[in-house]
């Protein structure tokens, strides 16, 4: 089917500029965070240096993949669990090299994961989030086992329990969002749906009446604004009726919709047709100036001329009169409607299967 105009309005470019993640952003927040339990001597300069220089190459690793569309040759292209992996194990790492910074590890271990809930599934939560404090615990008894079972280890583990018992919470939050953005992304499907539904004639799939004003007032204010010319040719069937009477009104609808199949593979990408009524047609030409839209019409006449219905129709072919007008400038749709349906008028009365149009234009 060709190129329609409603989605022509909704296909802008969009051009993507490659940002830090947010990930990468909350590590950063996390070495900055380093910095002032570095000032207040709760760690040593070589282990805040060091840790930022860690943050600071996968911070780089990941913007370079993302700069260079690496992440697209992934099946999750946000890869968002690898860094999530990454920013959680640096944090623990941390919290094991230096106990102090283990007041840091449970507020920004919950930030990174609140981030996690928009992109993972709940089975990758899960085990992120078991694997999470499994590492954390397997720290917590190291240490325990280093510096013997003291009120400092009921401490960590009880900081651990909280956090057990807080991570199932935000999993919990992260599937209601799931849910929310799933029944978002239908409605949005279903509204699109009917939206072109509603635009378009039922027998022949063409734009119905409704959607072709629209196209027509958009034709308007391009010619308007450009000063570019546009015509339009109003097609009719001849002797239609006769058609339905002799061969039944199915084969009339099969008519219709053939016509309609066979005139739209005839005209250009950006000509516009839809059904105006019965078995009345209307053809938008954009950029056409009264000659090329005579010279359109005479085309779809000819061509459906010589269409083969032998199988159909007793009287095998069927053809059309065009009423053909240009666009004046600053007139009434309405108006120009009104000019070609007189052109049509006269083509029905000098004999049908003709082209004509108002002189004067
Ligand atoms: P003319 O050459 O003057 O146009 O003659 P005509 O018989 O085509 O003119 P008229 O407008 O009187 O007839 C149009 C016919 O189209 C009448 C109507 O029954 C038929 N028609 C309208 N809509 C449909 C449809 O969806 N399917 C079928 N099969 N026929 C339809
Ligand atoms: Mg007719």
């Amino acid at each position: 089917m060709r190129t329609e105009s409603i989605n022509r309005r909704k296909n802008m470019p969009s051009v993507r500029i490659p940002q830090i993640s947010p990930i990468s952003l909350i590590s950063l927040l996390y070495a900055l965070s380093l910095y002032i339990f570095y000032r207040q001597g709760f760690i040593s300069g070589a282990t805040f240096i060091s840790v930022a220089a860690i943050v600071l190459a996968v911070v780089v690793l990941f913007y370079g993949i993302f700069r260079f569309g690496l992440n697209q040759r992934f099946r999750e292209p946000s890869l968002m669990l690898p860094q999530l992996a990454a920013s959680l194990l640096i944090m623990l790492v941390v919290a094991y090299v230096e106990r102090t910074t283990q007041m840091a590890l449970v507020p920004f271990m919950l930030i990174a994961f609140s981030f996690g809930i928009f992109r993972l599934s709940t089975a990758s939560l899960i085990g992120l989030s078991l694997a999470c404090l499994a590492a954390y615990l397997s720290i917590i008894l190291l240490r325990g086992q280093a510096e013997g079972f003291v009120q400092a280890f009921r401490t960590d583990l009880v900081q651990w329990c909280v956090l057990a018992l807080t991570l199932p919470g935000m999993i919990l939050v992260g599937k209601q969002i799931q849910n929310m953005r799933q029944l978002l992304r239908a409605t949005r499907y279903q509204l699109q749906h009917y939206e072109e539904k509603s635009a378009r004639d039922e027998l022949t799939g063409l734009y119905n009446r409704r959607q072709l004003q629209t196209e027509l007032a958009q034709a308007r204010l391009h010619a308007d604004t450009s000063g570019a010319p546009f015509s339009i040719c109003l097609i009719d069937i001849d002797h239609f009726k006769e058609i339905n009477d002799r061969n039944g009104h199915l084969t009339g609808d099969t008519i219709l919709k053939d016509f309609s199949r066979t005139a739209r593979e005839s005209i250009r990408d950006t000509d516009i047709l839809g059904r105006y009524g019965g078995d009345e047609f209307l053809l938008i030409l954009p950029d056409t100036g009264i000659k090329g839209a005579v010279m359109h019409a005479e085309r779809l006449r000819v061509y459906t001329h010589f269409l083969d219905f032998q199988e159909l129709l007793v009287q095998k072919n069927i053809s059309l009169s065009i009423g053909v007008a240009e666009y004046r400038s600053g007139e009434k749709i309405t108006d120009l409607i009104s000019r070609a349906d007189s052109a049509l008028y006269q083509a029905k009365q000098m004999g049908r299967n003709r082209v004509e149009w108002i002189e004067g234009q």
